[in-house]
């Protein structure tokens, strides 16, 4: 018979999360009520948020509760349906968790996709996911590109920060991007375009304050950040006047028993600097248009995002724990099914 295996929080992290946080339970195939649907899910998307929601902590969402599976957007089909408008075999992609069948209940955030429009179901969690969608908003509505401005990102060989600078060299800026290590720099140049990579690890933050001011002795005009810590501080030493940040992440400062923060914010004030916290679900509204338009840059060969995906609902710790120690060669996608 078939379980409703389900990747079960049991214990809040303290630093990194361990193996011990987490549990695998089995559990029958839930069976559903009048309005409410189960879904078969294929994969899941493993994403820094979710460290966030393991933390007690006030955010955008509620916690996950003690006990209950790792929250995750995911993709699949529809097992069995008592909802008129999702039908049994209907490919999906919804807000559930790490398991094998996930139960819908009426108003909870789901979509029909058409996968037969994609080479891979997973470009759902991907190109066309909120990978995409964040980099298409966060760099396009909050910071407004201008052609010839300089684009600083960090973690710029991952998922965002990889589309982010492709994007930006649509728009015309010169990009600049720091990730973690040789071969992620070289892949800043080849595959996505970057004008300039920069190596962060081993670095204090004078030094890689240095190595950004030789590549912008001017400054960066817009600094699109998805890390955080000593590689912010490193930044902010070198901003244009009147630049424009957007806060999208701080994956450095995700397991930090302490919170760190940035030290060097009195540059925002001599610069006259912004700073502007994103986040990708305010611009529902107008997702179906950056689709259209990353799809678009995509078929051109003018956007490439990379799909790292792990196998088997049984390594969903160590998959997710690649996000923190950079294993991950593009969008971390688990496979589940
Ligand atoms: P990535 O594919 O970029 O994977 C995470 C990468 O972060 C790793 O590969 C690693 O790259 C880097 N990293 C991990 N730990 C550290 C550290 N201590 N110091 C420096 N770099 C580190 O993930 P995503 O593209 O999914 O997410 C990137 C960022 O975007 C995250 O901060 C995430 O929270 C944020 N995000 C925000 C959204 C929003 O709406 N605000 C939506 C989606 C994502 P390396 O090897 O280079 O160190």
């Amino acid at each position: 018979m078939p379980v409703n295996r389900r990747f079960l929080l049991v214990r809040r992290p303290v630093g990194p999360p361990v193996a011990e946080d987490f549990d695998i339970a089995e559990e029958d195939i839930p069976v559903p009520a009048a309005g409410s649907f189960v879904v078969r899910n294929h994969y899941a998307s493993l994403d820094p948020a979710q460290r966030g929601w393991m933390d007690d902590a006030p955010s955008y969402m509620p916690p996950i509760a003690l006990g209950d599976p790792v929250r995750a957007t995911t993709i699949g089909v529809v097992h069995a349906s008592a909802n008129p408008d999702f039908a049994a075999g209907d490919w999906v992609l919804g807000l559930n968790a790490i398991e094998d069948y996930s139960l819908v209940q009426p108003g909870g955030f789901t979509m029909k996709i058409d996968v037969s429009q994609v080479p891979s179901p997973t470009k759902f969690l991907s190109a066309m996911g909120a990978v995409g969608l964040t980099a298409y908003f966060g760099l396009l509505v909050d910071a407004k590109p201008q052609p010839g401005e300089t684009l600083l990102v960090s973690g710029a060989a991952g998922a965002v920060g990889s589309a982010v600078g492709q994007i930006g060299k649509i728009k015309g800026c010169r990009v600049i991007g720091i990730a973690g290590g040789a071969e992620k720099c070289r892949r800043l140049i080849a595959d996505y375009g970057f004008d300039v990579a920069i190596d962060y690890r081993g670095k204090s933050v004078d030094a890689l304050a240095a190595e950004i001011r030789a590549a912008a002795p001017d400054g960066a005009n817009i600094i699109f950040e998805n890390v955080g810590g000593d590689v912010f501080d490193a930044e902010l030493m070198n901003l244009a006047l009147h630049a424009r940040i957007v806060l999208c992440g701080l994956i450095s400062e995700y397991n930090s028993a302490e919170r760190v923060g940035a030290r060097n914010l009195w540059q925002i004030l001599v610069k006259c600097a912004t700073l502007k916290g994103f986040l990708v679900a305010e611009h529902v509204a107008r997702f179906g248009e950056a689709g259209v338009e990353m799809a678009r840059w995509i078929s051109e060969g003018r956007l490439r995002i990379d799909e790292d995906v792990q196998e088997g609902l049984e390594n969903a710790y160590p998959a997710f724990m690649r996000l923190f120690s950079g294993e991950n060669k593009g969008k971390l996608i688990l496979k589940i099914a």
